[in-house]
């Protein structure tokens, strides 16, 4: 199988700052393996900005050993801005978001994630959500308490139960097999908060190519507001 990706990342209209990391951050293409991550930062000052870049530079590391699993990049990144905060204590509450895949020759992909960042397939079928949201809303939606609908401007939709770089964490792990003709998106909820999946979706399935797909979606993001950075990374599989 062979991987094509371009990747995109926006501070928006709003923010002055993008806390929101990537990997990588050029365009490419590889038959894997091939990492590649988004990661949304946050905390005071520029505390944000340096929680998602420690993550991502950690994750990154040796990116194409694929003796390292997605499992255990995640976790060096959760190591990597924990002992930033203990060094610099004005660091300290800082945190971040990743969904990270490992893009494998044999067309299985395998993802970690944690936060809001999301991971979605574009296949033959539609478009899916493949990464569950570690947000109190989220959680309350599972449980029933609320509807998806409600859930959708809740105020509270940002809160998150999970974050890297707090303490220890529980890590969200899963493998899909991939098609040619598949399209995946990592991407941070500055896109997702601001543009419906169906918009998402039709986006995805413009029969653009990967780079001109990334801008559309920063792009409609920012036209429906931009009150958040978004980063998304769009990948092809080919045969
Ligand atoms: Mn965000």
């Amino acid at each position: 199988m062979k991987y094509v990706w371009a990747s995109g990342t926006d501070a928006g209209r709003v923010r002055e700052h993008n806390e929101d990391s990537l990997f990588p951050t050029t365009s490419g293409n590889a038959d894997g393996p091939v990492v590649l991550m988004v990661a949304d930062g946050m905390g005071g000052a520029v505390a944000g900005e340096v929680a998602s870049r420690l993550a991502v530079e950690a994750a990154a590391f040796d990116h194409e050993d694929d003796s390292i699993e997605p499992i255990a990049r995640v976790a060096s990144a959760n190591e990597a801005v924990i002992e930033a905060t203990l060094a610099d204590p004005s660091l300290s509450g800082m945190g971040t978001t990743m969904t990270l895949v490992r893009l494998n020759p044999d067309g299985t992909a395998d993802f970690a994630h944690v936060g809001d960042s999301r991971a979605y397939l574009l296949s033959e079928g539609g478009m899916r959500l493949l990464t569950n949201d570690h947000t109190v809303i989220n959680e309350l939606v599972e449980l029933g308490k609320i509807t998806p609908k409600e859930a959708a401007n809740h105020p509270h939709r940002h809160m998150l139960t999970r974050v890297l770089g707090i303490g220890p964490i529980s890590i969200d792990t899963f493998s899909i097999e991939l098609q040619p003709g598949d399209r995946i998106l990592l991407c941070s909820d500055g896109l997702t908060t601001m543009v419906a999946d169906f918009t998402i979706e039709q986006i995805l399935d413009a029969g653009e190519g990967v780079e001109p797909s990334s801008w559309a979606l920063i792009e409609q993001a920012n036209t429906a507001g931009g009150v958040d950075n978004t980063t998304v990374v769009v990948i092809d599989v080919l045969p």
